[in-house]
């Protein structure tokens, strides 16, 4: 987390930005400040500060050879902490423009410094070291919202339950907020937002604050799951400007993902959210950006350069664009559905929700991949016993073999067919779960008070407006799957035919889950948003 840099690192650092002195006390970077310096201590030394009202706490001291920063420095999101000069020295300043173009030439010092930046910021996210303070409940949807906004866009938290800690009402007071306010974020200490939405999280702490909106791009990607995110990695690494915007927080589908196993180069599993962080940093290192919480709401498709609608801000706009949107879950048929979802309803089984089941029944519904990881994931916690409630006779037909062995092996995990879920019950929280095994009709009402929902997706395509041809469920149709007559009723202008992942418009690219014909997998979305940008650079050639 904290190396010392040698001589001849610091020597090829140098040329990059200027020697200067420091004084005792001098502010290097104060917390709430946008990171847009970088410093090498050279002599004396700074520390690091987490200032609470009037209460500080030294969290850490750069001395000769150290530097300061994390993952912030790279997106120049505001910093969480302050830094300042504890004995008079020397350091070398760069800014984050310097600090970005040293990282992308010179791999030595990108290793050690990327290293260092994430280690720091997973530090500060498990020592809940933020400027953020939560309060909530964890039978609320709202709270379990906000944790994964802030949790997958790694940014660290303290979290106070209402339900469960005493000192609360006197914070509540302090802040003139009421129980049913809650969740409350509270922002920098300063700024209480009662139940906000993401994008007034995201605005409270400065996510998009460095982001020109106005420039033309040579690329906007929208949607940055796996597939948007290769497509900026791809486009940055190869000198595209990217902009990628993003409707809730990186890593998509993937990032709800407790364990993929079946990524190449990961014998033993990455969970999705740390999948997510290195390919949102990677983009970041080529100097992609990100808007975070702000969605495309509409295409602009009569155009050129194409532009898109963002969600309560300018138009942006740019020579190429991919989408990359992805798909939602399909939901249970169940009429009070959405009082339970988050409050015991979840569609994603990652650490957050298995902590909230611990010693507990649980049921999970659906009989593809991504039942199969969260059962055999939820099984491997401390849950009691996972329920798997399958609608089909079986699951040979829709899951990869090494999931079916390990849900027959497991003895936590009891398999039931041809069973649907037909009542959930409960206040304020589900309580029990009714279901029905249509063989024989009966229906079985269990003490149970949590449903993982995992029953694949619809594609995010809305907000197109039928902009490009889409096929009878809605996914976008590419390249060889738009036949003569799409073309035609698309008015397709150009003399040759769309190339691999274009849509019915030039220059417009369709990956991921979002695309017609698509495999769900983390490695061909992957694989797509790496390829279209290849076709983007002939599309900005021409
Ligand atoms: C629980 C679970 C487990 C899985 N496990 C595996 C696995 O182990 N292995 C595997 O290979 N695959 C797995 N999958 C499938 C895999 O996650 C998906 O195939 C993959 O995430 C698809 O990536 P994508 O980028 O196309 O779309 P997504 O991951 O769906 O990302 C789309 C992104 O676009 C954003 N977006 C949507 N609309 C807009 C808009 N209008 N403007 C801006 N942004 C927008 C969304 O917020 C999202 O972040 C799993 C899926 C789930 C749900």
């Amino acid at each position: 987390m904290f190396p010392i840099l040698t001589r001849a690192q610091i020597e090829r650092i140098a040329p990059h930005g200027r020697r200067r002195q420091i004084q005792r006390g001098e502010i290097l970077i104060e917390a709430g400040e946008q990171i847009t310096r970088f410093f090498v201590v050279t002599a004396g030394e700074a520390e690091v500060v987490r200032r609470s009202g009037a209460k500080e706490e030294i969290v850490a001291v750069e001395r000769a050879g150290q530097f300061t920063g994390d993952t912030h420095m790279l997106s120049g999101r505001p910093s969480v902490l302050q830094i300042r000069a504890k004995e008079p020295g020397e350091v070398i300043e760069l800014d984050r423009e310097r600090l970005l173009a040293l990282i992308q030439t010179d791999s030595e010092l990108s290793e050690i410094l990327l290293r260092a930046f994430i280690l720091r910021r997973a530090g500060l996210i498990a020592e809940g070291f933020g400027d953020v303070l939560l309060v909530g409940s964890n039978h609320s949807q709202g709270t379990l919202r906000i944790k994964e906004f802030l949790t997958r866009n790694g940014h660290p938290y303290s979290y106070i339950d209402v339900e469960r800690d005493s000192a609360v009402q006197d914070l509540l007071t302090r802040f003139r907020v009421g129980v049913k306010d809650v969740p409350v974020v509270i922002c920098r200490g300063e700024n209480v937002l009662r139940n906000p939405t993401n994008r007034q999280i995201a605005d409270c702490l400065g996510f998009n604050e460095a982001i020109d909106q106005t420039e033309i791009r040579d690329l906007v990607v929208i949607g940055a799951g796996p597939s948007g995110l290769a497509a900026a990695v791809y486009g940055a690494s190869e000198g595209l400007d990217v902009l990628v915007l993003e409707t809730n927080a990186p890593g998509g589908q993937a990032g709800l993902s407790s364990r993929i196993e079946n990524y190449l180069g990961f014998p033993t599993g990455i969970s999705g959210q740390d999948l997510a962080t290195a390919a949102y940093t990677q983009a970041q290192k080529f100097g992609a950006q990100m808007l975070i919480a702000r969605g495309a709401t509409k295409l602009m498709c009569d155009q050129t350069p194409y532009a898109v609608a963002v969600d309560s801000g300018p138009r942006v706009r740019a020579r190429a664009l991919i989408i990359a949107t992805g798909a939602e879950y399909r939901r249970l048929a169940v009429e009070n559905l959405s009082r339970f979802e988050g409050a015991g309803v979840y569609y994603g089984a990652t650490f957050v929700e298995a902590q909230l089941c611990g010693g507990e029944e649980v049921v999970v519904v659906g009989g593809a991949n991504s039942a199969g990881q969260a059962a055999v994931f939820l099984a491997g916690q401390s849950v009691k016993r996972v329920h798997m409630l399958v609608r089909g006779e079986g699951l040979t037909k829709s899951m990869s073999r090494y999931l079916i062995r390990r849900i027959e092996e497991n003895p936590a995990i009891v398999l039931r067919t041809c069973t649907e879920i037909v009542g959930l019950e409960g206040n304020d929280h589900l309580r029990r779960v009714r279901w029905r095994e249509n063989r024989s009709g009966n229906i079985e009402t269990h003490d149970i008070g949590h449903v993982f929902v995992m029953l694949g997706a619809i594609p995010n395509t809305r907000w197109l407006d039928r902009c490009v041809v889409l096929d009878e469920k809605e996914f976008i149709k590419t390249g060889p799957d738009l036949s003569a007559e799409d073309l035609r009723a698309a008015h397709w202008p150009l003399t040759r035919a769309p190339y691999l992942l274009e849509t019915s418009l030039p220059g417009i690219f369709a990956v991921g889950d979002v695309r017609s014909g698509n495999i769900k997998r983390v490695a061909s979305a992957v694989g797509e948003g790496s390829i279209a940008v290849a076709f983007v650079h002939q599309v900005l050639r021409s």
